[in-house]
C-alpha cells in the first residue's frame, strides 16, 4: 500500500536522523515513583486541563485494525468469543510521561504530511505520528494499539501504549534470559500441516522451518542455551502441545519459526514479528478471529519482555538480511503465544507467495543468515 511505505519511509528516515543525533538527547528513565501533580508543566492558556490526564467512555474510536492482512496460513483454531466490553480510554500527555520518567520532552519532528514527535532516553527514539498506530523504535516498526492524538498542541498517549510500549523499551529494565538459559524452538507446522507452499515450485512451509530451527540450534547451544526444539522431523505437533512442551522443558524464550504467504497476492513481501496483545489493547491484526480485549492469560505476564524481544529480533533480522519491515505486532489469535509461561514470539521470515522472496527462502544461504541473526539477537 503506498501509504503504508511512504509513511515507513518518513519514520525510518526521521529514525535514522533521531538515531545520529542521539547524543545530543539522552537522557535516563527514572525508577522513581510519579512525580507529583504540582510539578507537571502547565497547560497552554487556552487548554484548561490539557496536561492533566483525562479519561473518556467512548472517546475516540477503536482503532480500525488492518484490512490489508494476508490470509490465514495458521491452523490455530480462534480463541473463545468474549463479551467485548466497552473501551474505557486514558489519555496522558506524553510530555508529562516523559518528565515522570525524568528523560527529555518529545521533540516536534514535522507538521506535515502528519504531525510527528520523536522521544528518546539512553536506550533510544521512538518516533511518532498523530492519528497513526505505527511508530518506529531506533528505525524498527512498532505497532501501537490506540493512534496518538493531538489535544491542544500536545501529544497525548493512550495510558497502554505509555506502559506496554513506550515504558519497556525506553526506560525498562534490559531483557535477560534467566539463569537457566533453556529455550524452545518452534518450527511451523509438520505432517499433515504443511503450512503454506512456495509459489515457485510448491515445497512446503514445513520443510523451510524445520531448515531453520536446526540450523540455529547448534549456534544457540554454542552460545550456552540448552535447545529443545518442538518438532526433530516431518511430524504433525498441535499448537497446543507445542505451549505445553516448552511449559514442561521450563523454558525461558519460546520462538516460532514461519514463513509467510498472501497468495494469490505476489506482491506483499518483508519480515514480521509477533507477540502476545496486553489485556485492553487491540491487536494489530485479527484476521476475523476474536480479539477480546479483556482477556488475560499467562502470557501477560511478560508483556514487557515479549515486546522487547520482539523488537531485539525483528531488528537484528532486519539489519542481517535486509528485507522489508513489516513491524512487530501484536496478536491474540496465534496459538503458540497463547497461555505461555516464558517470553514467546513469533517470526514470519518472508513470503513464500512472493518469487523473490521465495527464492531467498529456498536457498540454504539464506536461512543460515535468518538462524545466524535470531542466535546473534540471543547472545
Ligand atoms: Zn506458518
Amino acid at each position: 500500500m503506498v501509504y503504508k511505505i511512504w509513511h515507513s519511509r518518513v519514520f525510518k528516515a526521521a529514525g535514522i536522523f533521531f538515531c545520529a543525533a542521539l547524543p545530543f538527547f539522552l537522557a535516563g528513565c527514572a525508577t522513581a515513583p510519579k512525580m507529583p501533580e504540582e510539578t507537571i508543566s502547565s497547560p497552554p492558556a487556552n487548554s484548561g486541563n490539557a496536561a492533566l490526564d483525562w479519561s473518556a467512555s467512548g472517546f475516540g474510536q477503536k482503532p480500525a485494525v488492518k484490512t490489508n492482512q494476508p490470509v490465514v496460513t495458521h491452523p490455530n483454531r480462534p480463541p473463545a468469543v468474549l463479551p467485548k466490553p466497552a473501551p474505557v480510554l486514558t489519555w496522558t500527555s506524553l510530555k508529562r510521561w516523559t518528565a515522570e520518567q525524568k528523560i527529555d520532552s518529545p521533540h516536534f519532528l514535522s507538521g506535515t504530511p502528519l504531525t510527528t514527535y520523536a522521544v528518546s532516553s539512553i536506550k533510544g527514539t521512538m518516533i511518532l505520528a498523530i492519528g497513526s498506530l505505527e511508530a518506529a523504535w531506533n528505525g524498527v516498526e512498532i505497532n501501537l494499539g490506540f493512534e496518538p492524538q493531538l489535544i491542544d498542541d500536545q501529544i497525548f498517549l493512550h495510558e497502554l501504549d505509555l506502559e506496554k510500549n513506550l515504558e519497556p523499551l525506553l526506560c525498562g529494565p534490559p531483557l535477560t534470559f534467566g539463569t537457566n538459559r533453556v529455550i524452545v524452538i518452534d518450527p511451523g507446522h509438520g505432517g499433515m500441516n504443511s503450512g503454506t507452499h512456495s509459489v515457485l515450485d510448491g515445497r512446503l512451509e514445513k520443510e523451510f522451518t524445520l531448515d531453520w530451527a536446526e540450523r540455529l540450534k547448534p549456534l544457540l547451544e554454542t552460545n550456552g542455551w540448552t535447545v529443545f526444539l518442538t518438532r526433530t522431523s516431518d511430524t504433525y505437533v498441535t499448537n497446543a502441545s507445542r505451549v505445553v512442551f516448552a511449559g514442561a522443558h521450563h523454558a525461558d524464550l519460546f520462538i516460532s519459526l514461519h514463513f509467510n504467504s498472501a497468495a494469490p497476492d505476489q506482491t506483499a513481501a518483508g519480515l514480521e514479528t509477533y507477540c502476545f496483545t496486553p489485556t485492553g489493547m487491540p491487536s494489530t491484526v485479527t484476521r476475523g478471529y476474536a480479539d477480546p480485549w479483556t482477556e488475560k492469560l499467562s502470557s501477560n505476564d511478560f508483556d514487557a519482555q515479549n515486546l522487547q524481544l520482539a523488537m531485539k529480533l525483528q531488528g537484528a533480522l532486519l539489519h542481517a538480511i535486509g528485507m522489508e519491515d513489516r513491524g512487530v505486532r501484536h496478536v491474540r489469535y496465534i496459538e503458540v503465544l497463547r497461555g505461555q509461561k516464558c517470553p514467546a514470539v513469533l517470526i514470519e521470515g518472508g513470503y513464500l507467495s512472493n518469487p523473490a522472496e521465495a527464492e531467498k527462502i529456498e536457498s540454504a544461504a539464506y536461512r543460515q543468515k535468518l538462524a545466524e541473526a535470531v542466535a546473534a539477537a540471543l547472545k
